[in-house]
């Protein structure tokens, strides 16, 4: 950067500062901008066109074209060379414009004699306002020190348009935050909650885009970095030094905290003429603008973490935002674009409710979301812009729907099922301690499904009688580089610790498909659900497994250990896996650690081939889990992931029970353990219907266990099964109908 450039960029930016503070018109002023602009950059012309709805762009003020085409001239998004710098949100520099793709002739604005062409978008944090515009007639290309001043103004009028200073306040902006809205999203936790809407990231209005004094701003930026720096150093030495979790996922906020380019592309921004706020928010615009394009979720999860920081950088600068404004009301729902797993965990369980713009259903934040047990809705698209802080706001998580301001019915039927299920919940803590024994006197096995130390907790809490399935992956998912043994060891002795006796069943790590490790190489699958993961993944890289399986071995120090590898395909598989069991212990016995005192290999059922195994595999396997998930998603061929398909096919399909029926005949034949540990077994009707056809052990979501043994408890499960074949008999597709009908003569 040139210091006479500096010096240009700065008197531009001090004369638009004084026009911006005249008292005018909104379109007076737009009008001295454009001049302004083109008499400081040397251009013939310059023009501003904002965009009317979100497809229409119109050209709003101008300098050197005709003045009768202002808000006369009109392009679609992506029409023209303006239409196209609007959709892809990216410049066009071009020395002959007529010559470039796309290009559009405007008779009516008179610009045929302008060959040079520089067009940058006008956008606030990834919202697209409209494109500013300079043309000359002889051909050139800007230079860059030209375009970075394009974009500095660009910024500045961004900040000028959010604060309505071109259009002026309207009243209709005002009654847009009052109605009442509906938001259809995705279920990321089921659950209901009632609350006010405590906004994760309040907008922050910055009302000074330029600065009066570049070394005052330069040192208000530096101070405020040296806080934030302080700030996540704080975040970092409060985490119990045992909670890896969270500590491996500050230190990445540590890191971009500390990151030279940031910083010096801030400084150089500030070196321009702009105040540090705005010069925060321009790297962030960049940023947003960035995470539309990528779809890695490693790099995605990244570019959050610096949107995250300069959020935090945004209010400490500006004093606004949740460190210094409104109090968080005392039945908080949460609202945000997005959020991190570490910025979950800090506000923990004191939220009642989570809505989410973005967000998936795997994504860390919804692990957390669910170890919490807090009702988490994704995909609530545009949330963060009609909810304000404080709204009524009611949240249906089992069915992806919040209402914001809701009418007075919606929440009078939203009550009245809140309090059934409060009754619901005072019924289940009654039967907590209580054997799940049915009606028919048959008893059920009921265990929780975990993946984290949060999870823990919630094994008294519910009346689990242990662990099922404890997914290992999400230690590895949370982290950003490969855990170490030690690490797992400690971790691993510590959820035995918590289960005080209780069975917990590790499996091991499963990944790929929609599990990608961010230190991992990434594999470019066409189909990844099908693709090289779980077991495939362990034997073919085995030095995971095996540290794993150590790490398994050591935090059993003596007790009982039970261990279950995933996506099991074919016998060989499993006997590969048991293999490098054998060797693990035999390594540690060798090395003098002590040996569980028991030790239980098993498989989980996750594809159709398995339940065709050799009756050989039935009798040498430890015990069998079916993976209900996935082995739906293979037997109906319906991906699980996707939104359009993965409700399509009944669980209680009669095709599907008969061939779980055919799992749970062949284990019985050869003696073998059979336990269900997919998402079905925690709903209630399933779980049921599961029973009946002879899984008695049936592992879940802590939330679901209450449920699901109060309905075992007050069930005939032989006149259930009756149902059942009967059903089968009939011909029917589904025995979903039968067993309602038979349910609900029951009471
Ligand atoms: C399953 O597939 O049912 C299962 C329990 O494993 P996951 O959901 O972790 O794939
Ligand atoms: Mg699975």
């Amino acid at each position: 950067m040139t210091h006479d450039f500096q010096t240009d960029s700065r008197s531009m930016l001090a004369r638009l500062r004084t026009a911006m503070a005249e008292e005018a018109a909104g379109q007076a002023r737009l009008d001295k901008i454009t001049h302004l602009i083109a008499d400081s950059m040397r251009t013939e012309v310059c023009s501003v066109y904002l965009f009317r709805d979100s497809e229409t762009l119109e050209l709003c003020a101008t300098e050197g074209l005709k003045a009768e085409a202002v808000h006369q001239t009109r392009m679609r998004l992506g029409e023209g060379l303006v239409g196209r710098v609007a959709r892809t949100g990216r410049l066009i520099n071009t020395p002959d414009a007529p010559s470039e793709p796309g290009f559009r002739y405007m008779a009516e604005t008179g610009e045929e004699i302008y060959s040079s062409f520089a067009g940058v978008p006008i956008q606030r944090l990834g919202e697209k306002l409209g494109v500013l515009v300079v043309q000359s007639k002889i051909a050139r290309r800007f230079s860059e020190d030209e375009i970075t001043l394009l974009e500095v103004v660009a910024m500045v009028l961004a900040e000028m348009a959010e604060l309505g200073v071109f259009v002026g306040e309207g009243a209709a902006l005002s009654a847009l935050h009052t109605k009442p809205v509906v938001f259809r999203g995705t279920t990321g936790q089921e659950g209901t909650a009632e609350g006010h809407v405590w906004l994760h990231e309040p907008r922050v209005v910055i009302t000074n885009p330029i600065a009066e004094d570049p070394h005052r701003e330069r040192e208000r930026l530096q101070e405020a970095t040296e806080q934030l720096r302080d700030a996540v150093d704080r975040m970092v030495s409060g985490i119990a030094e045992d909670d890896k979790e969270q500590l491996e996922v500050l230190e990445a906020y540590r890191m971009f905290a500390n990151s030279k380019g940031w910083m010096r592309r801030m400084e150089e921004d500030v070196a321009r003429g702009l105040s540090a706020e705005a010069a925060v928010e321009k790297e962030q615009s960049t940023a947003r603008a960035r995470m539309e394009s990528i779809t890695d979720p490693y790099l995605r999860g990244r570019l959050h973490d610096l949107d995250d920081l300069s959020n935090r950088l945004l209010r400490i600068l500006s004093g606004q935002g949740k460190e210094t404004g409104a109090d968080m009301p005392a039945d908080p729902i949460l609202v945000a674009r997005n959020i991190g797993p570490a910025e979950l965990l800090d506000y923990g369980r004191s939220l009642r409710g989570i809505v989410l713009e973005e967000g998936s259903v795997g994504s860390h934040a919804a692990i957390v979301a669910r170890s919490l047990a807090i009702p988490l809705i994704i995909h609530a698209d545009r949330v963060t812009t009609e909810a304000l802080n404080g709204d009524h706001i009611v949240l249906d998580g089992d069915n992806g729907v919040a209402h914001l301001r809701p009418e007075d019915t919606v929440v009078t039927a939203f009550r009245d099922k809140m309090a059934m299920q409060a009754k619901a919940q005072e019924r289940y803590g009654s039967i907590r301690d209580l054997p799940a024994v049915t009606m028919c006197g048959e008893r059920v096995h009921l265990m929780m499904n975990a993946g984290l130390m949060a999870d823990l907790p919630s094994l008294a809490g519910s009346g689990a009688e242990g662990v099922g399935l404890f997914r290992t992956e999400l230690q590895f998912l949370i982290r950003n580089q490969m855990p170490r043994r030690s690490e797992l060891s400690a971790l691993y002795a510590r959820v035995m610790d918590s289960a005080a006796g209780r069975k917990v069943v590790f499996r091991t790590l499963d990944i790929g498909s929609d599990k990608v490790l961010s230190y991992m190489k990434p594999t470019d699958e066409p189909n990844p659900a099908l693709g090289w993961r779980a077991i495939r993944v362990g034997l073919d890289k085995p030095g995971v497994m095996r540290m794993q399986l150590q790490a398994l071995i050591r935090a059993a120090n003596g007790r009982a250990l039970s261990v279950m590898f995933p996506f099991v395909a074919q016998y060989d598989e499993y006997r590969a896996a048991r293999a490098e069991m054998d060797k693990a212990m035999e390594r540690e016995r060798i090395l003098g650690h002590p040996l569980p005192a028991s030790l239980e290999i098993g498989a989980m059922l996750e594809t159709p081939s398995l339940a065709y195994a050799p009756r050989r595999f039935f009798e040498e396997v430890d015990f069998l889990s079916i993976g209900g998930n996935d082995l739906k998603q293979f037997f109906f061929a319906a991906d699980r992931e996707n939104e359009r398909v993965r409700r399509r096919y009944d669980t209680l399909n009669v095709s599907f029970l008969t061939f779980l029926q055919g799992i749970v005949d062949r284990c019985a034949d050869t003696g073998t353990t059979l336990s269900f540990c997919g998402e079905d077994a925690g709903r209630p009707v399933e779980a049921l219907c599961l029973a009946a056809i002879g899984l008695r052990t049936l592992s879940m979501r802590p939330a679901s266990i209450g449920p699901v043994k109060s309905l075992l408890m007050r069930t005939d499960l032989t006149a259930l099964r009756g149902v059942i074949d009967k059903a089968r008999e009939d011909g029917l597709q589904s025995v979903r109908g039968p067993v309602m009908d038979f349910l609900r003569a029951d009471g």
